[in-house]
């Protein structure tokens, strides 16, 4: 089968391991910075525009011997298992090498990216226009579209609510457009639901198909933004987090507030042993001008917080200053161009991580917007340092006034006996959290099976199998993530 693609595709846009001729050779792709068990895969395939990939699912789709096919955007997905695929045997489609923004109409509002587009090129691109890209706080060097298709969570919003449309090659090899596409009048208002059934979200931590481009809402770019940075200690842990959604339900707040637990404010320079709060207050400048005092007025008041500052833009201290001024210029969509934040938290290059910035894990649990839950998930982070020496991270991403992404991070040295140790801590935490009723919204590649027994209804599981069985009777697509 991959001589066929090679055939097709060029010998170049192949990797075949050693001795594959005899058909059961595999390889590694390297390694990864969660140290998840690296996978027995059946090689690696770079197609270069969206025709190859109809190509290649084709070729794959009529083979004797049809080979899974994992696609993956630029592979980024540090901490749930970068470019592994759940299970052992998959070809991974390397789409890295599909990066043209196809198109982009910062009037109306949209861009078509392809999966390699990455966040700081497709950000580059709108300086000086009224629109702006929602980014996340992960390296510049990250996919606008793998983000957005496992539902990453952007500064502004969850990155889903930036896809208008999603072009997509099927099991088939058929390809079609889902959601909102630009018309050839370039009149046709962005509108992504449609009419009837929406197919795009079955393309989400999906299956089901192979992404070749997105069409990505810009934002409009606020006249005036800024944050402000709250501190507080744990005995003010739920005053302030109730007053947080106090002003995320009022409509106070733009894009996503965060609060950072002691562990995670250090590459923000929080206070020792305080957490710290980043809200974002925009508009034009009169409304973000009041807003802010409004915040700030309604913080001092509350006597909940150790610190309260409107911009430390004018902080004397250069390292405060320079960090204030990226988190900003981050919530603005302006791209951190040296990816200095990233590497304040990961010490190495984004291209180094992978190899040098390990050990680190990521848990995702989604909590309720409440200081009560907040602080009992706090505790259960608490246990997990009693139990397992590991002091994890939290940063809180606030979704909106009902849902929190509690973002857990765990470092460890990257040797075998530590690996294993955090690996059995995260999947006590996938109990404990699961046990309190705060279920992951997306999964590592070890955890891919327990979608079935975090899903409400196995009636809807069975739904989505079904698809999958009518649309890819063959596996075509690799059945191990999101299955
Ligand atoms: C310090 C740090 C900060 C981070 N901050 C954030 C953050 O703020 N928000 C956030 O969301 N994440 C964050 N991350 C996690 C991660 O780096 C990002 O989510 C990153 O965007 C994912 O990698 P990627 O864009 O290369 O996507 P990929 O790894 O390429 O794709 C992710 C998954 O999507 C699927 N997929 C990808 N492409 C396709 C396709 N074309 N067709 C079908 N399926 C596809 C695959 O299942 C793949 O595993 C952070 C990580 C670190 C280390």
């Amino acid at each position: 089968m991959l001589d066929a693609v090679a055939a097709a595709l060029g010998a170049d846009r192949v990797v075949t391991p050693v001795g594959s001729h005899t058909g059961a050779a595999t390889m590694r792709l390297g390694p990864n910075v969660g140290l998840y068990d690296q996978r027995d895969v059946a090689g690696v395939i770079r197609p270069r525009t969206a025709d190859e990939v109809r190509r290649v699912v084709a070729i794959v789709a009529g083979s004797a011997d049809p080979v899974a096919l994992q696609p993956m955007s630029t592979g980024h997905n540090w901490g749930l298992g970068s470019r592994e695929p759940a299970d052992n045997g998959a070809v991974i489609l390397d789409l890295s090498g599909m990066d043209r923004v196809r198109a982009i109409d910062t009037t109306a509002g949209w861009a078509v990216v392809e999966p390699g587009v990455t966040q700081g090129e497709l950000a580059k691109r709108l300086a000086g226009t009224a629109r702006k890209l929602n980014l996340t706080a992960s390296s510049m060097h990250t996919s606008v579209v793998g983000n957005a298709l496992d539902r990453g969570v952007g500064l502004l919003r969850q990155r889903v609510e930036d896809l208008a449309g999603l072009e997509v090659v099927l099991p088939s090899g058929e390809m079609m457009r889902v959601g909102w596409w630009p018309s050839d009048s370039g009149r046709t208002p962005l509108y992504p639901h449609g009419l009837g059934p929406s197919a795009l979200p079955l393309f989400l931590q999906s299956n089901l198909g192979v992404v070749t481009a997105a069409a990505i809402r810009l934002p409009p770019a606020p006249e005036a933004l800024l944050v402000v940075r709250l501190n507080f200690t744990r005995s003010h842990l739920r005053e302030a987090v109730d007053l947080v959604r106090h002003w995320v339900s009022q409509g106070l707040t733009h894009g996503v507030p965060k609060v950072y637990d002691p562990a995670a404010a250090k590459a923000y320079h929080g206070t020792e042993d305080e957490f710290l709060v980043h809200v974002c207050v925009a508009g034009t400048m009169a409304s973000a001008e009041a807003l802010t005092k409004v915040l700030i007025d309604e913080a001092v008041a509350s006597g909940v917080f150790t610190q309260v500052t409107h911009t430390d833009r004018a902080d004397p201290d250069p390292d405060v200053r320079e960090v204030a001024t990226l988190v900003e210029l981050g919530y603005a969509g302006q791209p951190d161009d040296e990816d200095a934040l990233f590497q304040a938290k990961m010490r190495v290059p984004a291209d180094d991580v992978d190899s040098a910035g390990g050990g680190f894990l990521f848990f995702l649990p989604l909590v309720p917007f409440t200081g009560e839950a907040i602080a009992q998930a706090t505790e259960l982070l608490d246990r997990v340092h009693e139990t397992s020496g590991i002091r994890c991270g939290a940063t809180m991403n606030m979704l909106d006034a009902d849902v929190v992404d509690f973002v857990v991070t765990m470092r460890f040295s990257p040797d075998d006996e530590s690996a294993a140790h955090a690996h059995e801590t995260l999947d006590r935490m996938y109990g404990m959290f699961g046990e309190a009723g705060f279920l992951p919204y997306r999964l590592d590649v070890d955890h891919a099976d327990a979608i079935d027994h975090l899903s409400p209804d196995p009636a809807a599981r069975r739904f989505i199998r079904h698809l999958k069985d009518v649309l890819d009777p063959r596996t075509v697509i690799a059945p191990g993530r999101y299955g």
